[in-house]
């Protein structure tokens, strides 16, 4: 199903295959999508989503911090392993609003979970 411009809903599905829940997909689709369709708008680099949501127990398998915006559909994972492709996603994640932000060696984490601190960037 598409969301918007340049995002599906399969690219948000939890990797367990389990099903979503109806909430998790309104999050996504009225919380997530809106800013980051705009900021992939300004991106020069495709996003590709390495994480979107991940239900409880999948969250745990990979590590994931409890509470995760993951398992709420607030969150996605964009693949960003050269210095270019970093900039160029971070950057547009920022001109388009987002403000909890985690850089990692190989992808940037972005939320709009707001019941969390933020304005925020960290980096692992
Ligand atoms: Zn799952």
């Amino acid at each position: 199903m598409r969301l918007s411009k340049h995002f599906d809903l399969s690219e948000f599905k939890c990797k367990c295959g389990c099903k979503m829940p109806d909430w998790v997909f309104e999050n996504i689709k009225n919380k997530l999508i809106p800013n980051l369709e705009e900021a992939r708008k300004k991106s020069k680099v495709p996003f590709i989503i390495t994480s979107g949501y991940r239900c409880e127990e999948y969250n745990k398998l990979v590590g994931g911090v409890p509470d995760s915006a993951h398992t709420k559909g607030l969150a996605c994972d964009i693949l960003a392993s050269a210095s270019g492709q970093r900039f160029e996603v971070l950057s547009s994640l920022i001109k388009s609003g987002f403000s909890r932000l985690g850089v990692y060696k190989t992808f940037i984490h972005c939320d709009v979970d707001y019941k969390k601190p933020y304005p925020v960037i960290w980096y692992k």
